[in-house]
């Protein structure tokens, strides 16, 4: 560790470049909304004054507060952890068999206190929320986001509400309460306007965007860019690509950030290709990318059975990031995310839905033509598949059921 200083400028609006001093603001840029537009914030670094070197990047490490020179907060008392981030890296050698891809990696944020990537938001989120002596923290989720912000709050010792549609897994409810938190089941469209009361006139802290398409709270977002730092300990330099799923689009975004700010630091020398994944009836973001839009249209609906990316669109900060890296996206079906799901447990992996979509699109990246053998591809496994016990019920067999003798089991199983 080699640090000698970290300077944290402001909360700036991506669009109008209009600066904020660092507080609990939440509805985007002022600026923009006097003049009838949103302009969405993101904590700015001034990168000139941050002196960090390479094996900043190297080592173990054991929290992800061993990045908090680009971390957005301030005061190490409030500093939660659970344990989050520092998740493994594993080579998935199929795609060496099948494709002479030998570097194809699956990085497993099923590892994280809540088994999701939304840990990292949260920690960054929620000790933001202590800093700045918060009241509570209130989410509209699907599920991930919910449990995991009601995790960050009990550590905290602040009350949460979460606001689920009513096709999320009960499991989820449940958990939600197990972590002292309330879990409210409430019409999709509900959601949004419930969770901006209770943050506009009950001072709660959004874990979510107030406004659709907008970033999430701009403190939380940073803590996607340690997912980009672990990434380039555990490869040893940038991937060539990284495929994600996309939902709102959050943790693409913010690892984008952390690769740029990586890039400008001169601790690294280039940038890796983001590719956005979605099912075929949530794409949202993959027909505005192809079709040259400047925002995420909005869809008239959406649905899969990846219910934790079925939204109607996704945020414009996903879009440019995507544009910017040289990356695409991709849309698979229902069917193709059922079989990638059990492709990958008969490999070892017990994945979420939306977490088979973006292994499930590697193919069509291969067909693309542009991969070559030697480069480092990443899919990020946001969530456990533990979590949608119905879901696994469907896709794997029953056990055996026998009478407590050989012969019974010889008979069921020939052997
Ligand atoms: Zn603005």
């Amino acid at each position: 560790m080699n640090v000698i200083s970290r300077k944290i400028k402001s909360l700036q609006c991506t669009e109008c470049g209009s600066e904020y001093e660092l507080g609990p603001i939440y509805g985007g840029c002022t600026n923009c909304r006097s003049q009838g537009k949103s302009g969405a914030l993101e904590v700015h670094y001034d990168l000139d004054a941050v002196k960090l070197s390479r094996d900043w990047l190297d080592g173990g490490v054991r929290s992800i507060w061993e990045y908090r020179q680009l971390l957005p907060v301030e005061d190490p008392n409030c500093f939660l952890s659970l344990g989050e981030g520092n998740t493994p890296l594993t080579n998935d050698s199929y795609y060496d068999q099948q494709y002479g891809m030998p570097h194809v990696y699956l990085k497993n944020e099923g590892f994280n206190p809540t088994w999701s990537h939304k840990d990292r938001l949260n920690v960054v989120l929620v000790s933001k929320t202590k800093e700045l002596k918060g009241t509570g923290i209130a989410t509209s989720s699907t599920g991930n986001q919910g449990i995991s912000a009601a995790a960050y709050a009990a550590a905290a010792g602040l009350p949460s509400y979460v606001f689920y549609p009513p096709e999320t897994a009960s499991i989820y409810h449940r958990l939600t309460g197990m972590y002292g938190g309330k879990a409210v089941v409430t019409p999709w469209e509900s959601r949004g306007k419930l969770l901006r009361k209770l943050v506009e006139d009950h001072g709660f802290t959004p874990s979510y965007p107030l406004v659709d398409g907008e970033l999430s709270n701009p403190y939380g977002i940073e803590g996607y860019k340690t997912v980009a730092y672990e990434l380039v300990r555990q490869l040893g330099g940038v991937p060539d690509y990284i495929l994600a799923p996309v939902s709102e689009g959050n943790a693409l975004t913010g690892m984008w950030k952390g690769f740029n700010e990586l890039l400008q630091l001169g601790l690294t020398d280039k940038l890796p290709r983001l590719y956005g994944c979605q099912a075929a009836g949530a794409d949202a973001l993959v027909q505005s990318l192809h079709q040259g839009d400047e925002k995420v249209k909005v869809l008239d609906e959406a649905y899969s059975l990846a219910t934790s990316t079925r939204e109607r669109t996704a945020g414009v900060h996903v879009l440019r990031s995507i544009r910017a890296s040289g990356g695409g996206a991709f849309a698979v079906s229902d069917r193709q995310i059922q079989d990638t799901m059990i492709a990958l447990g008969k490999r070892g992996y017990c994945v979420e839905s939306a977490s088979a979509i973006p292994v499930a699109c590697l193919e069509q990246l291969f067909q693309e033509g542009k991969v070559r053998p030697e480069d480092k591809i990443v899919c990020l496994i946001t969530s456990a598949g533990l979590k949608w016990p119905d879901l696994i019920a469907e896709l794997a067999p029953p056990p055996l059921r026998i009478e407590g003798n050989w012969e019974s089991f010889s008979r069921e199983t020939g052997l």
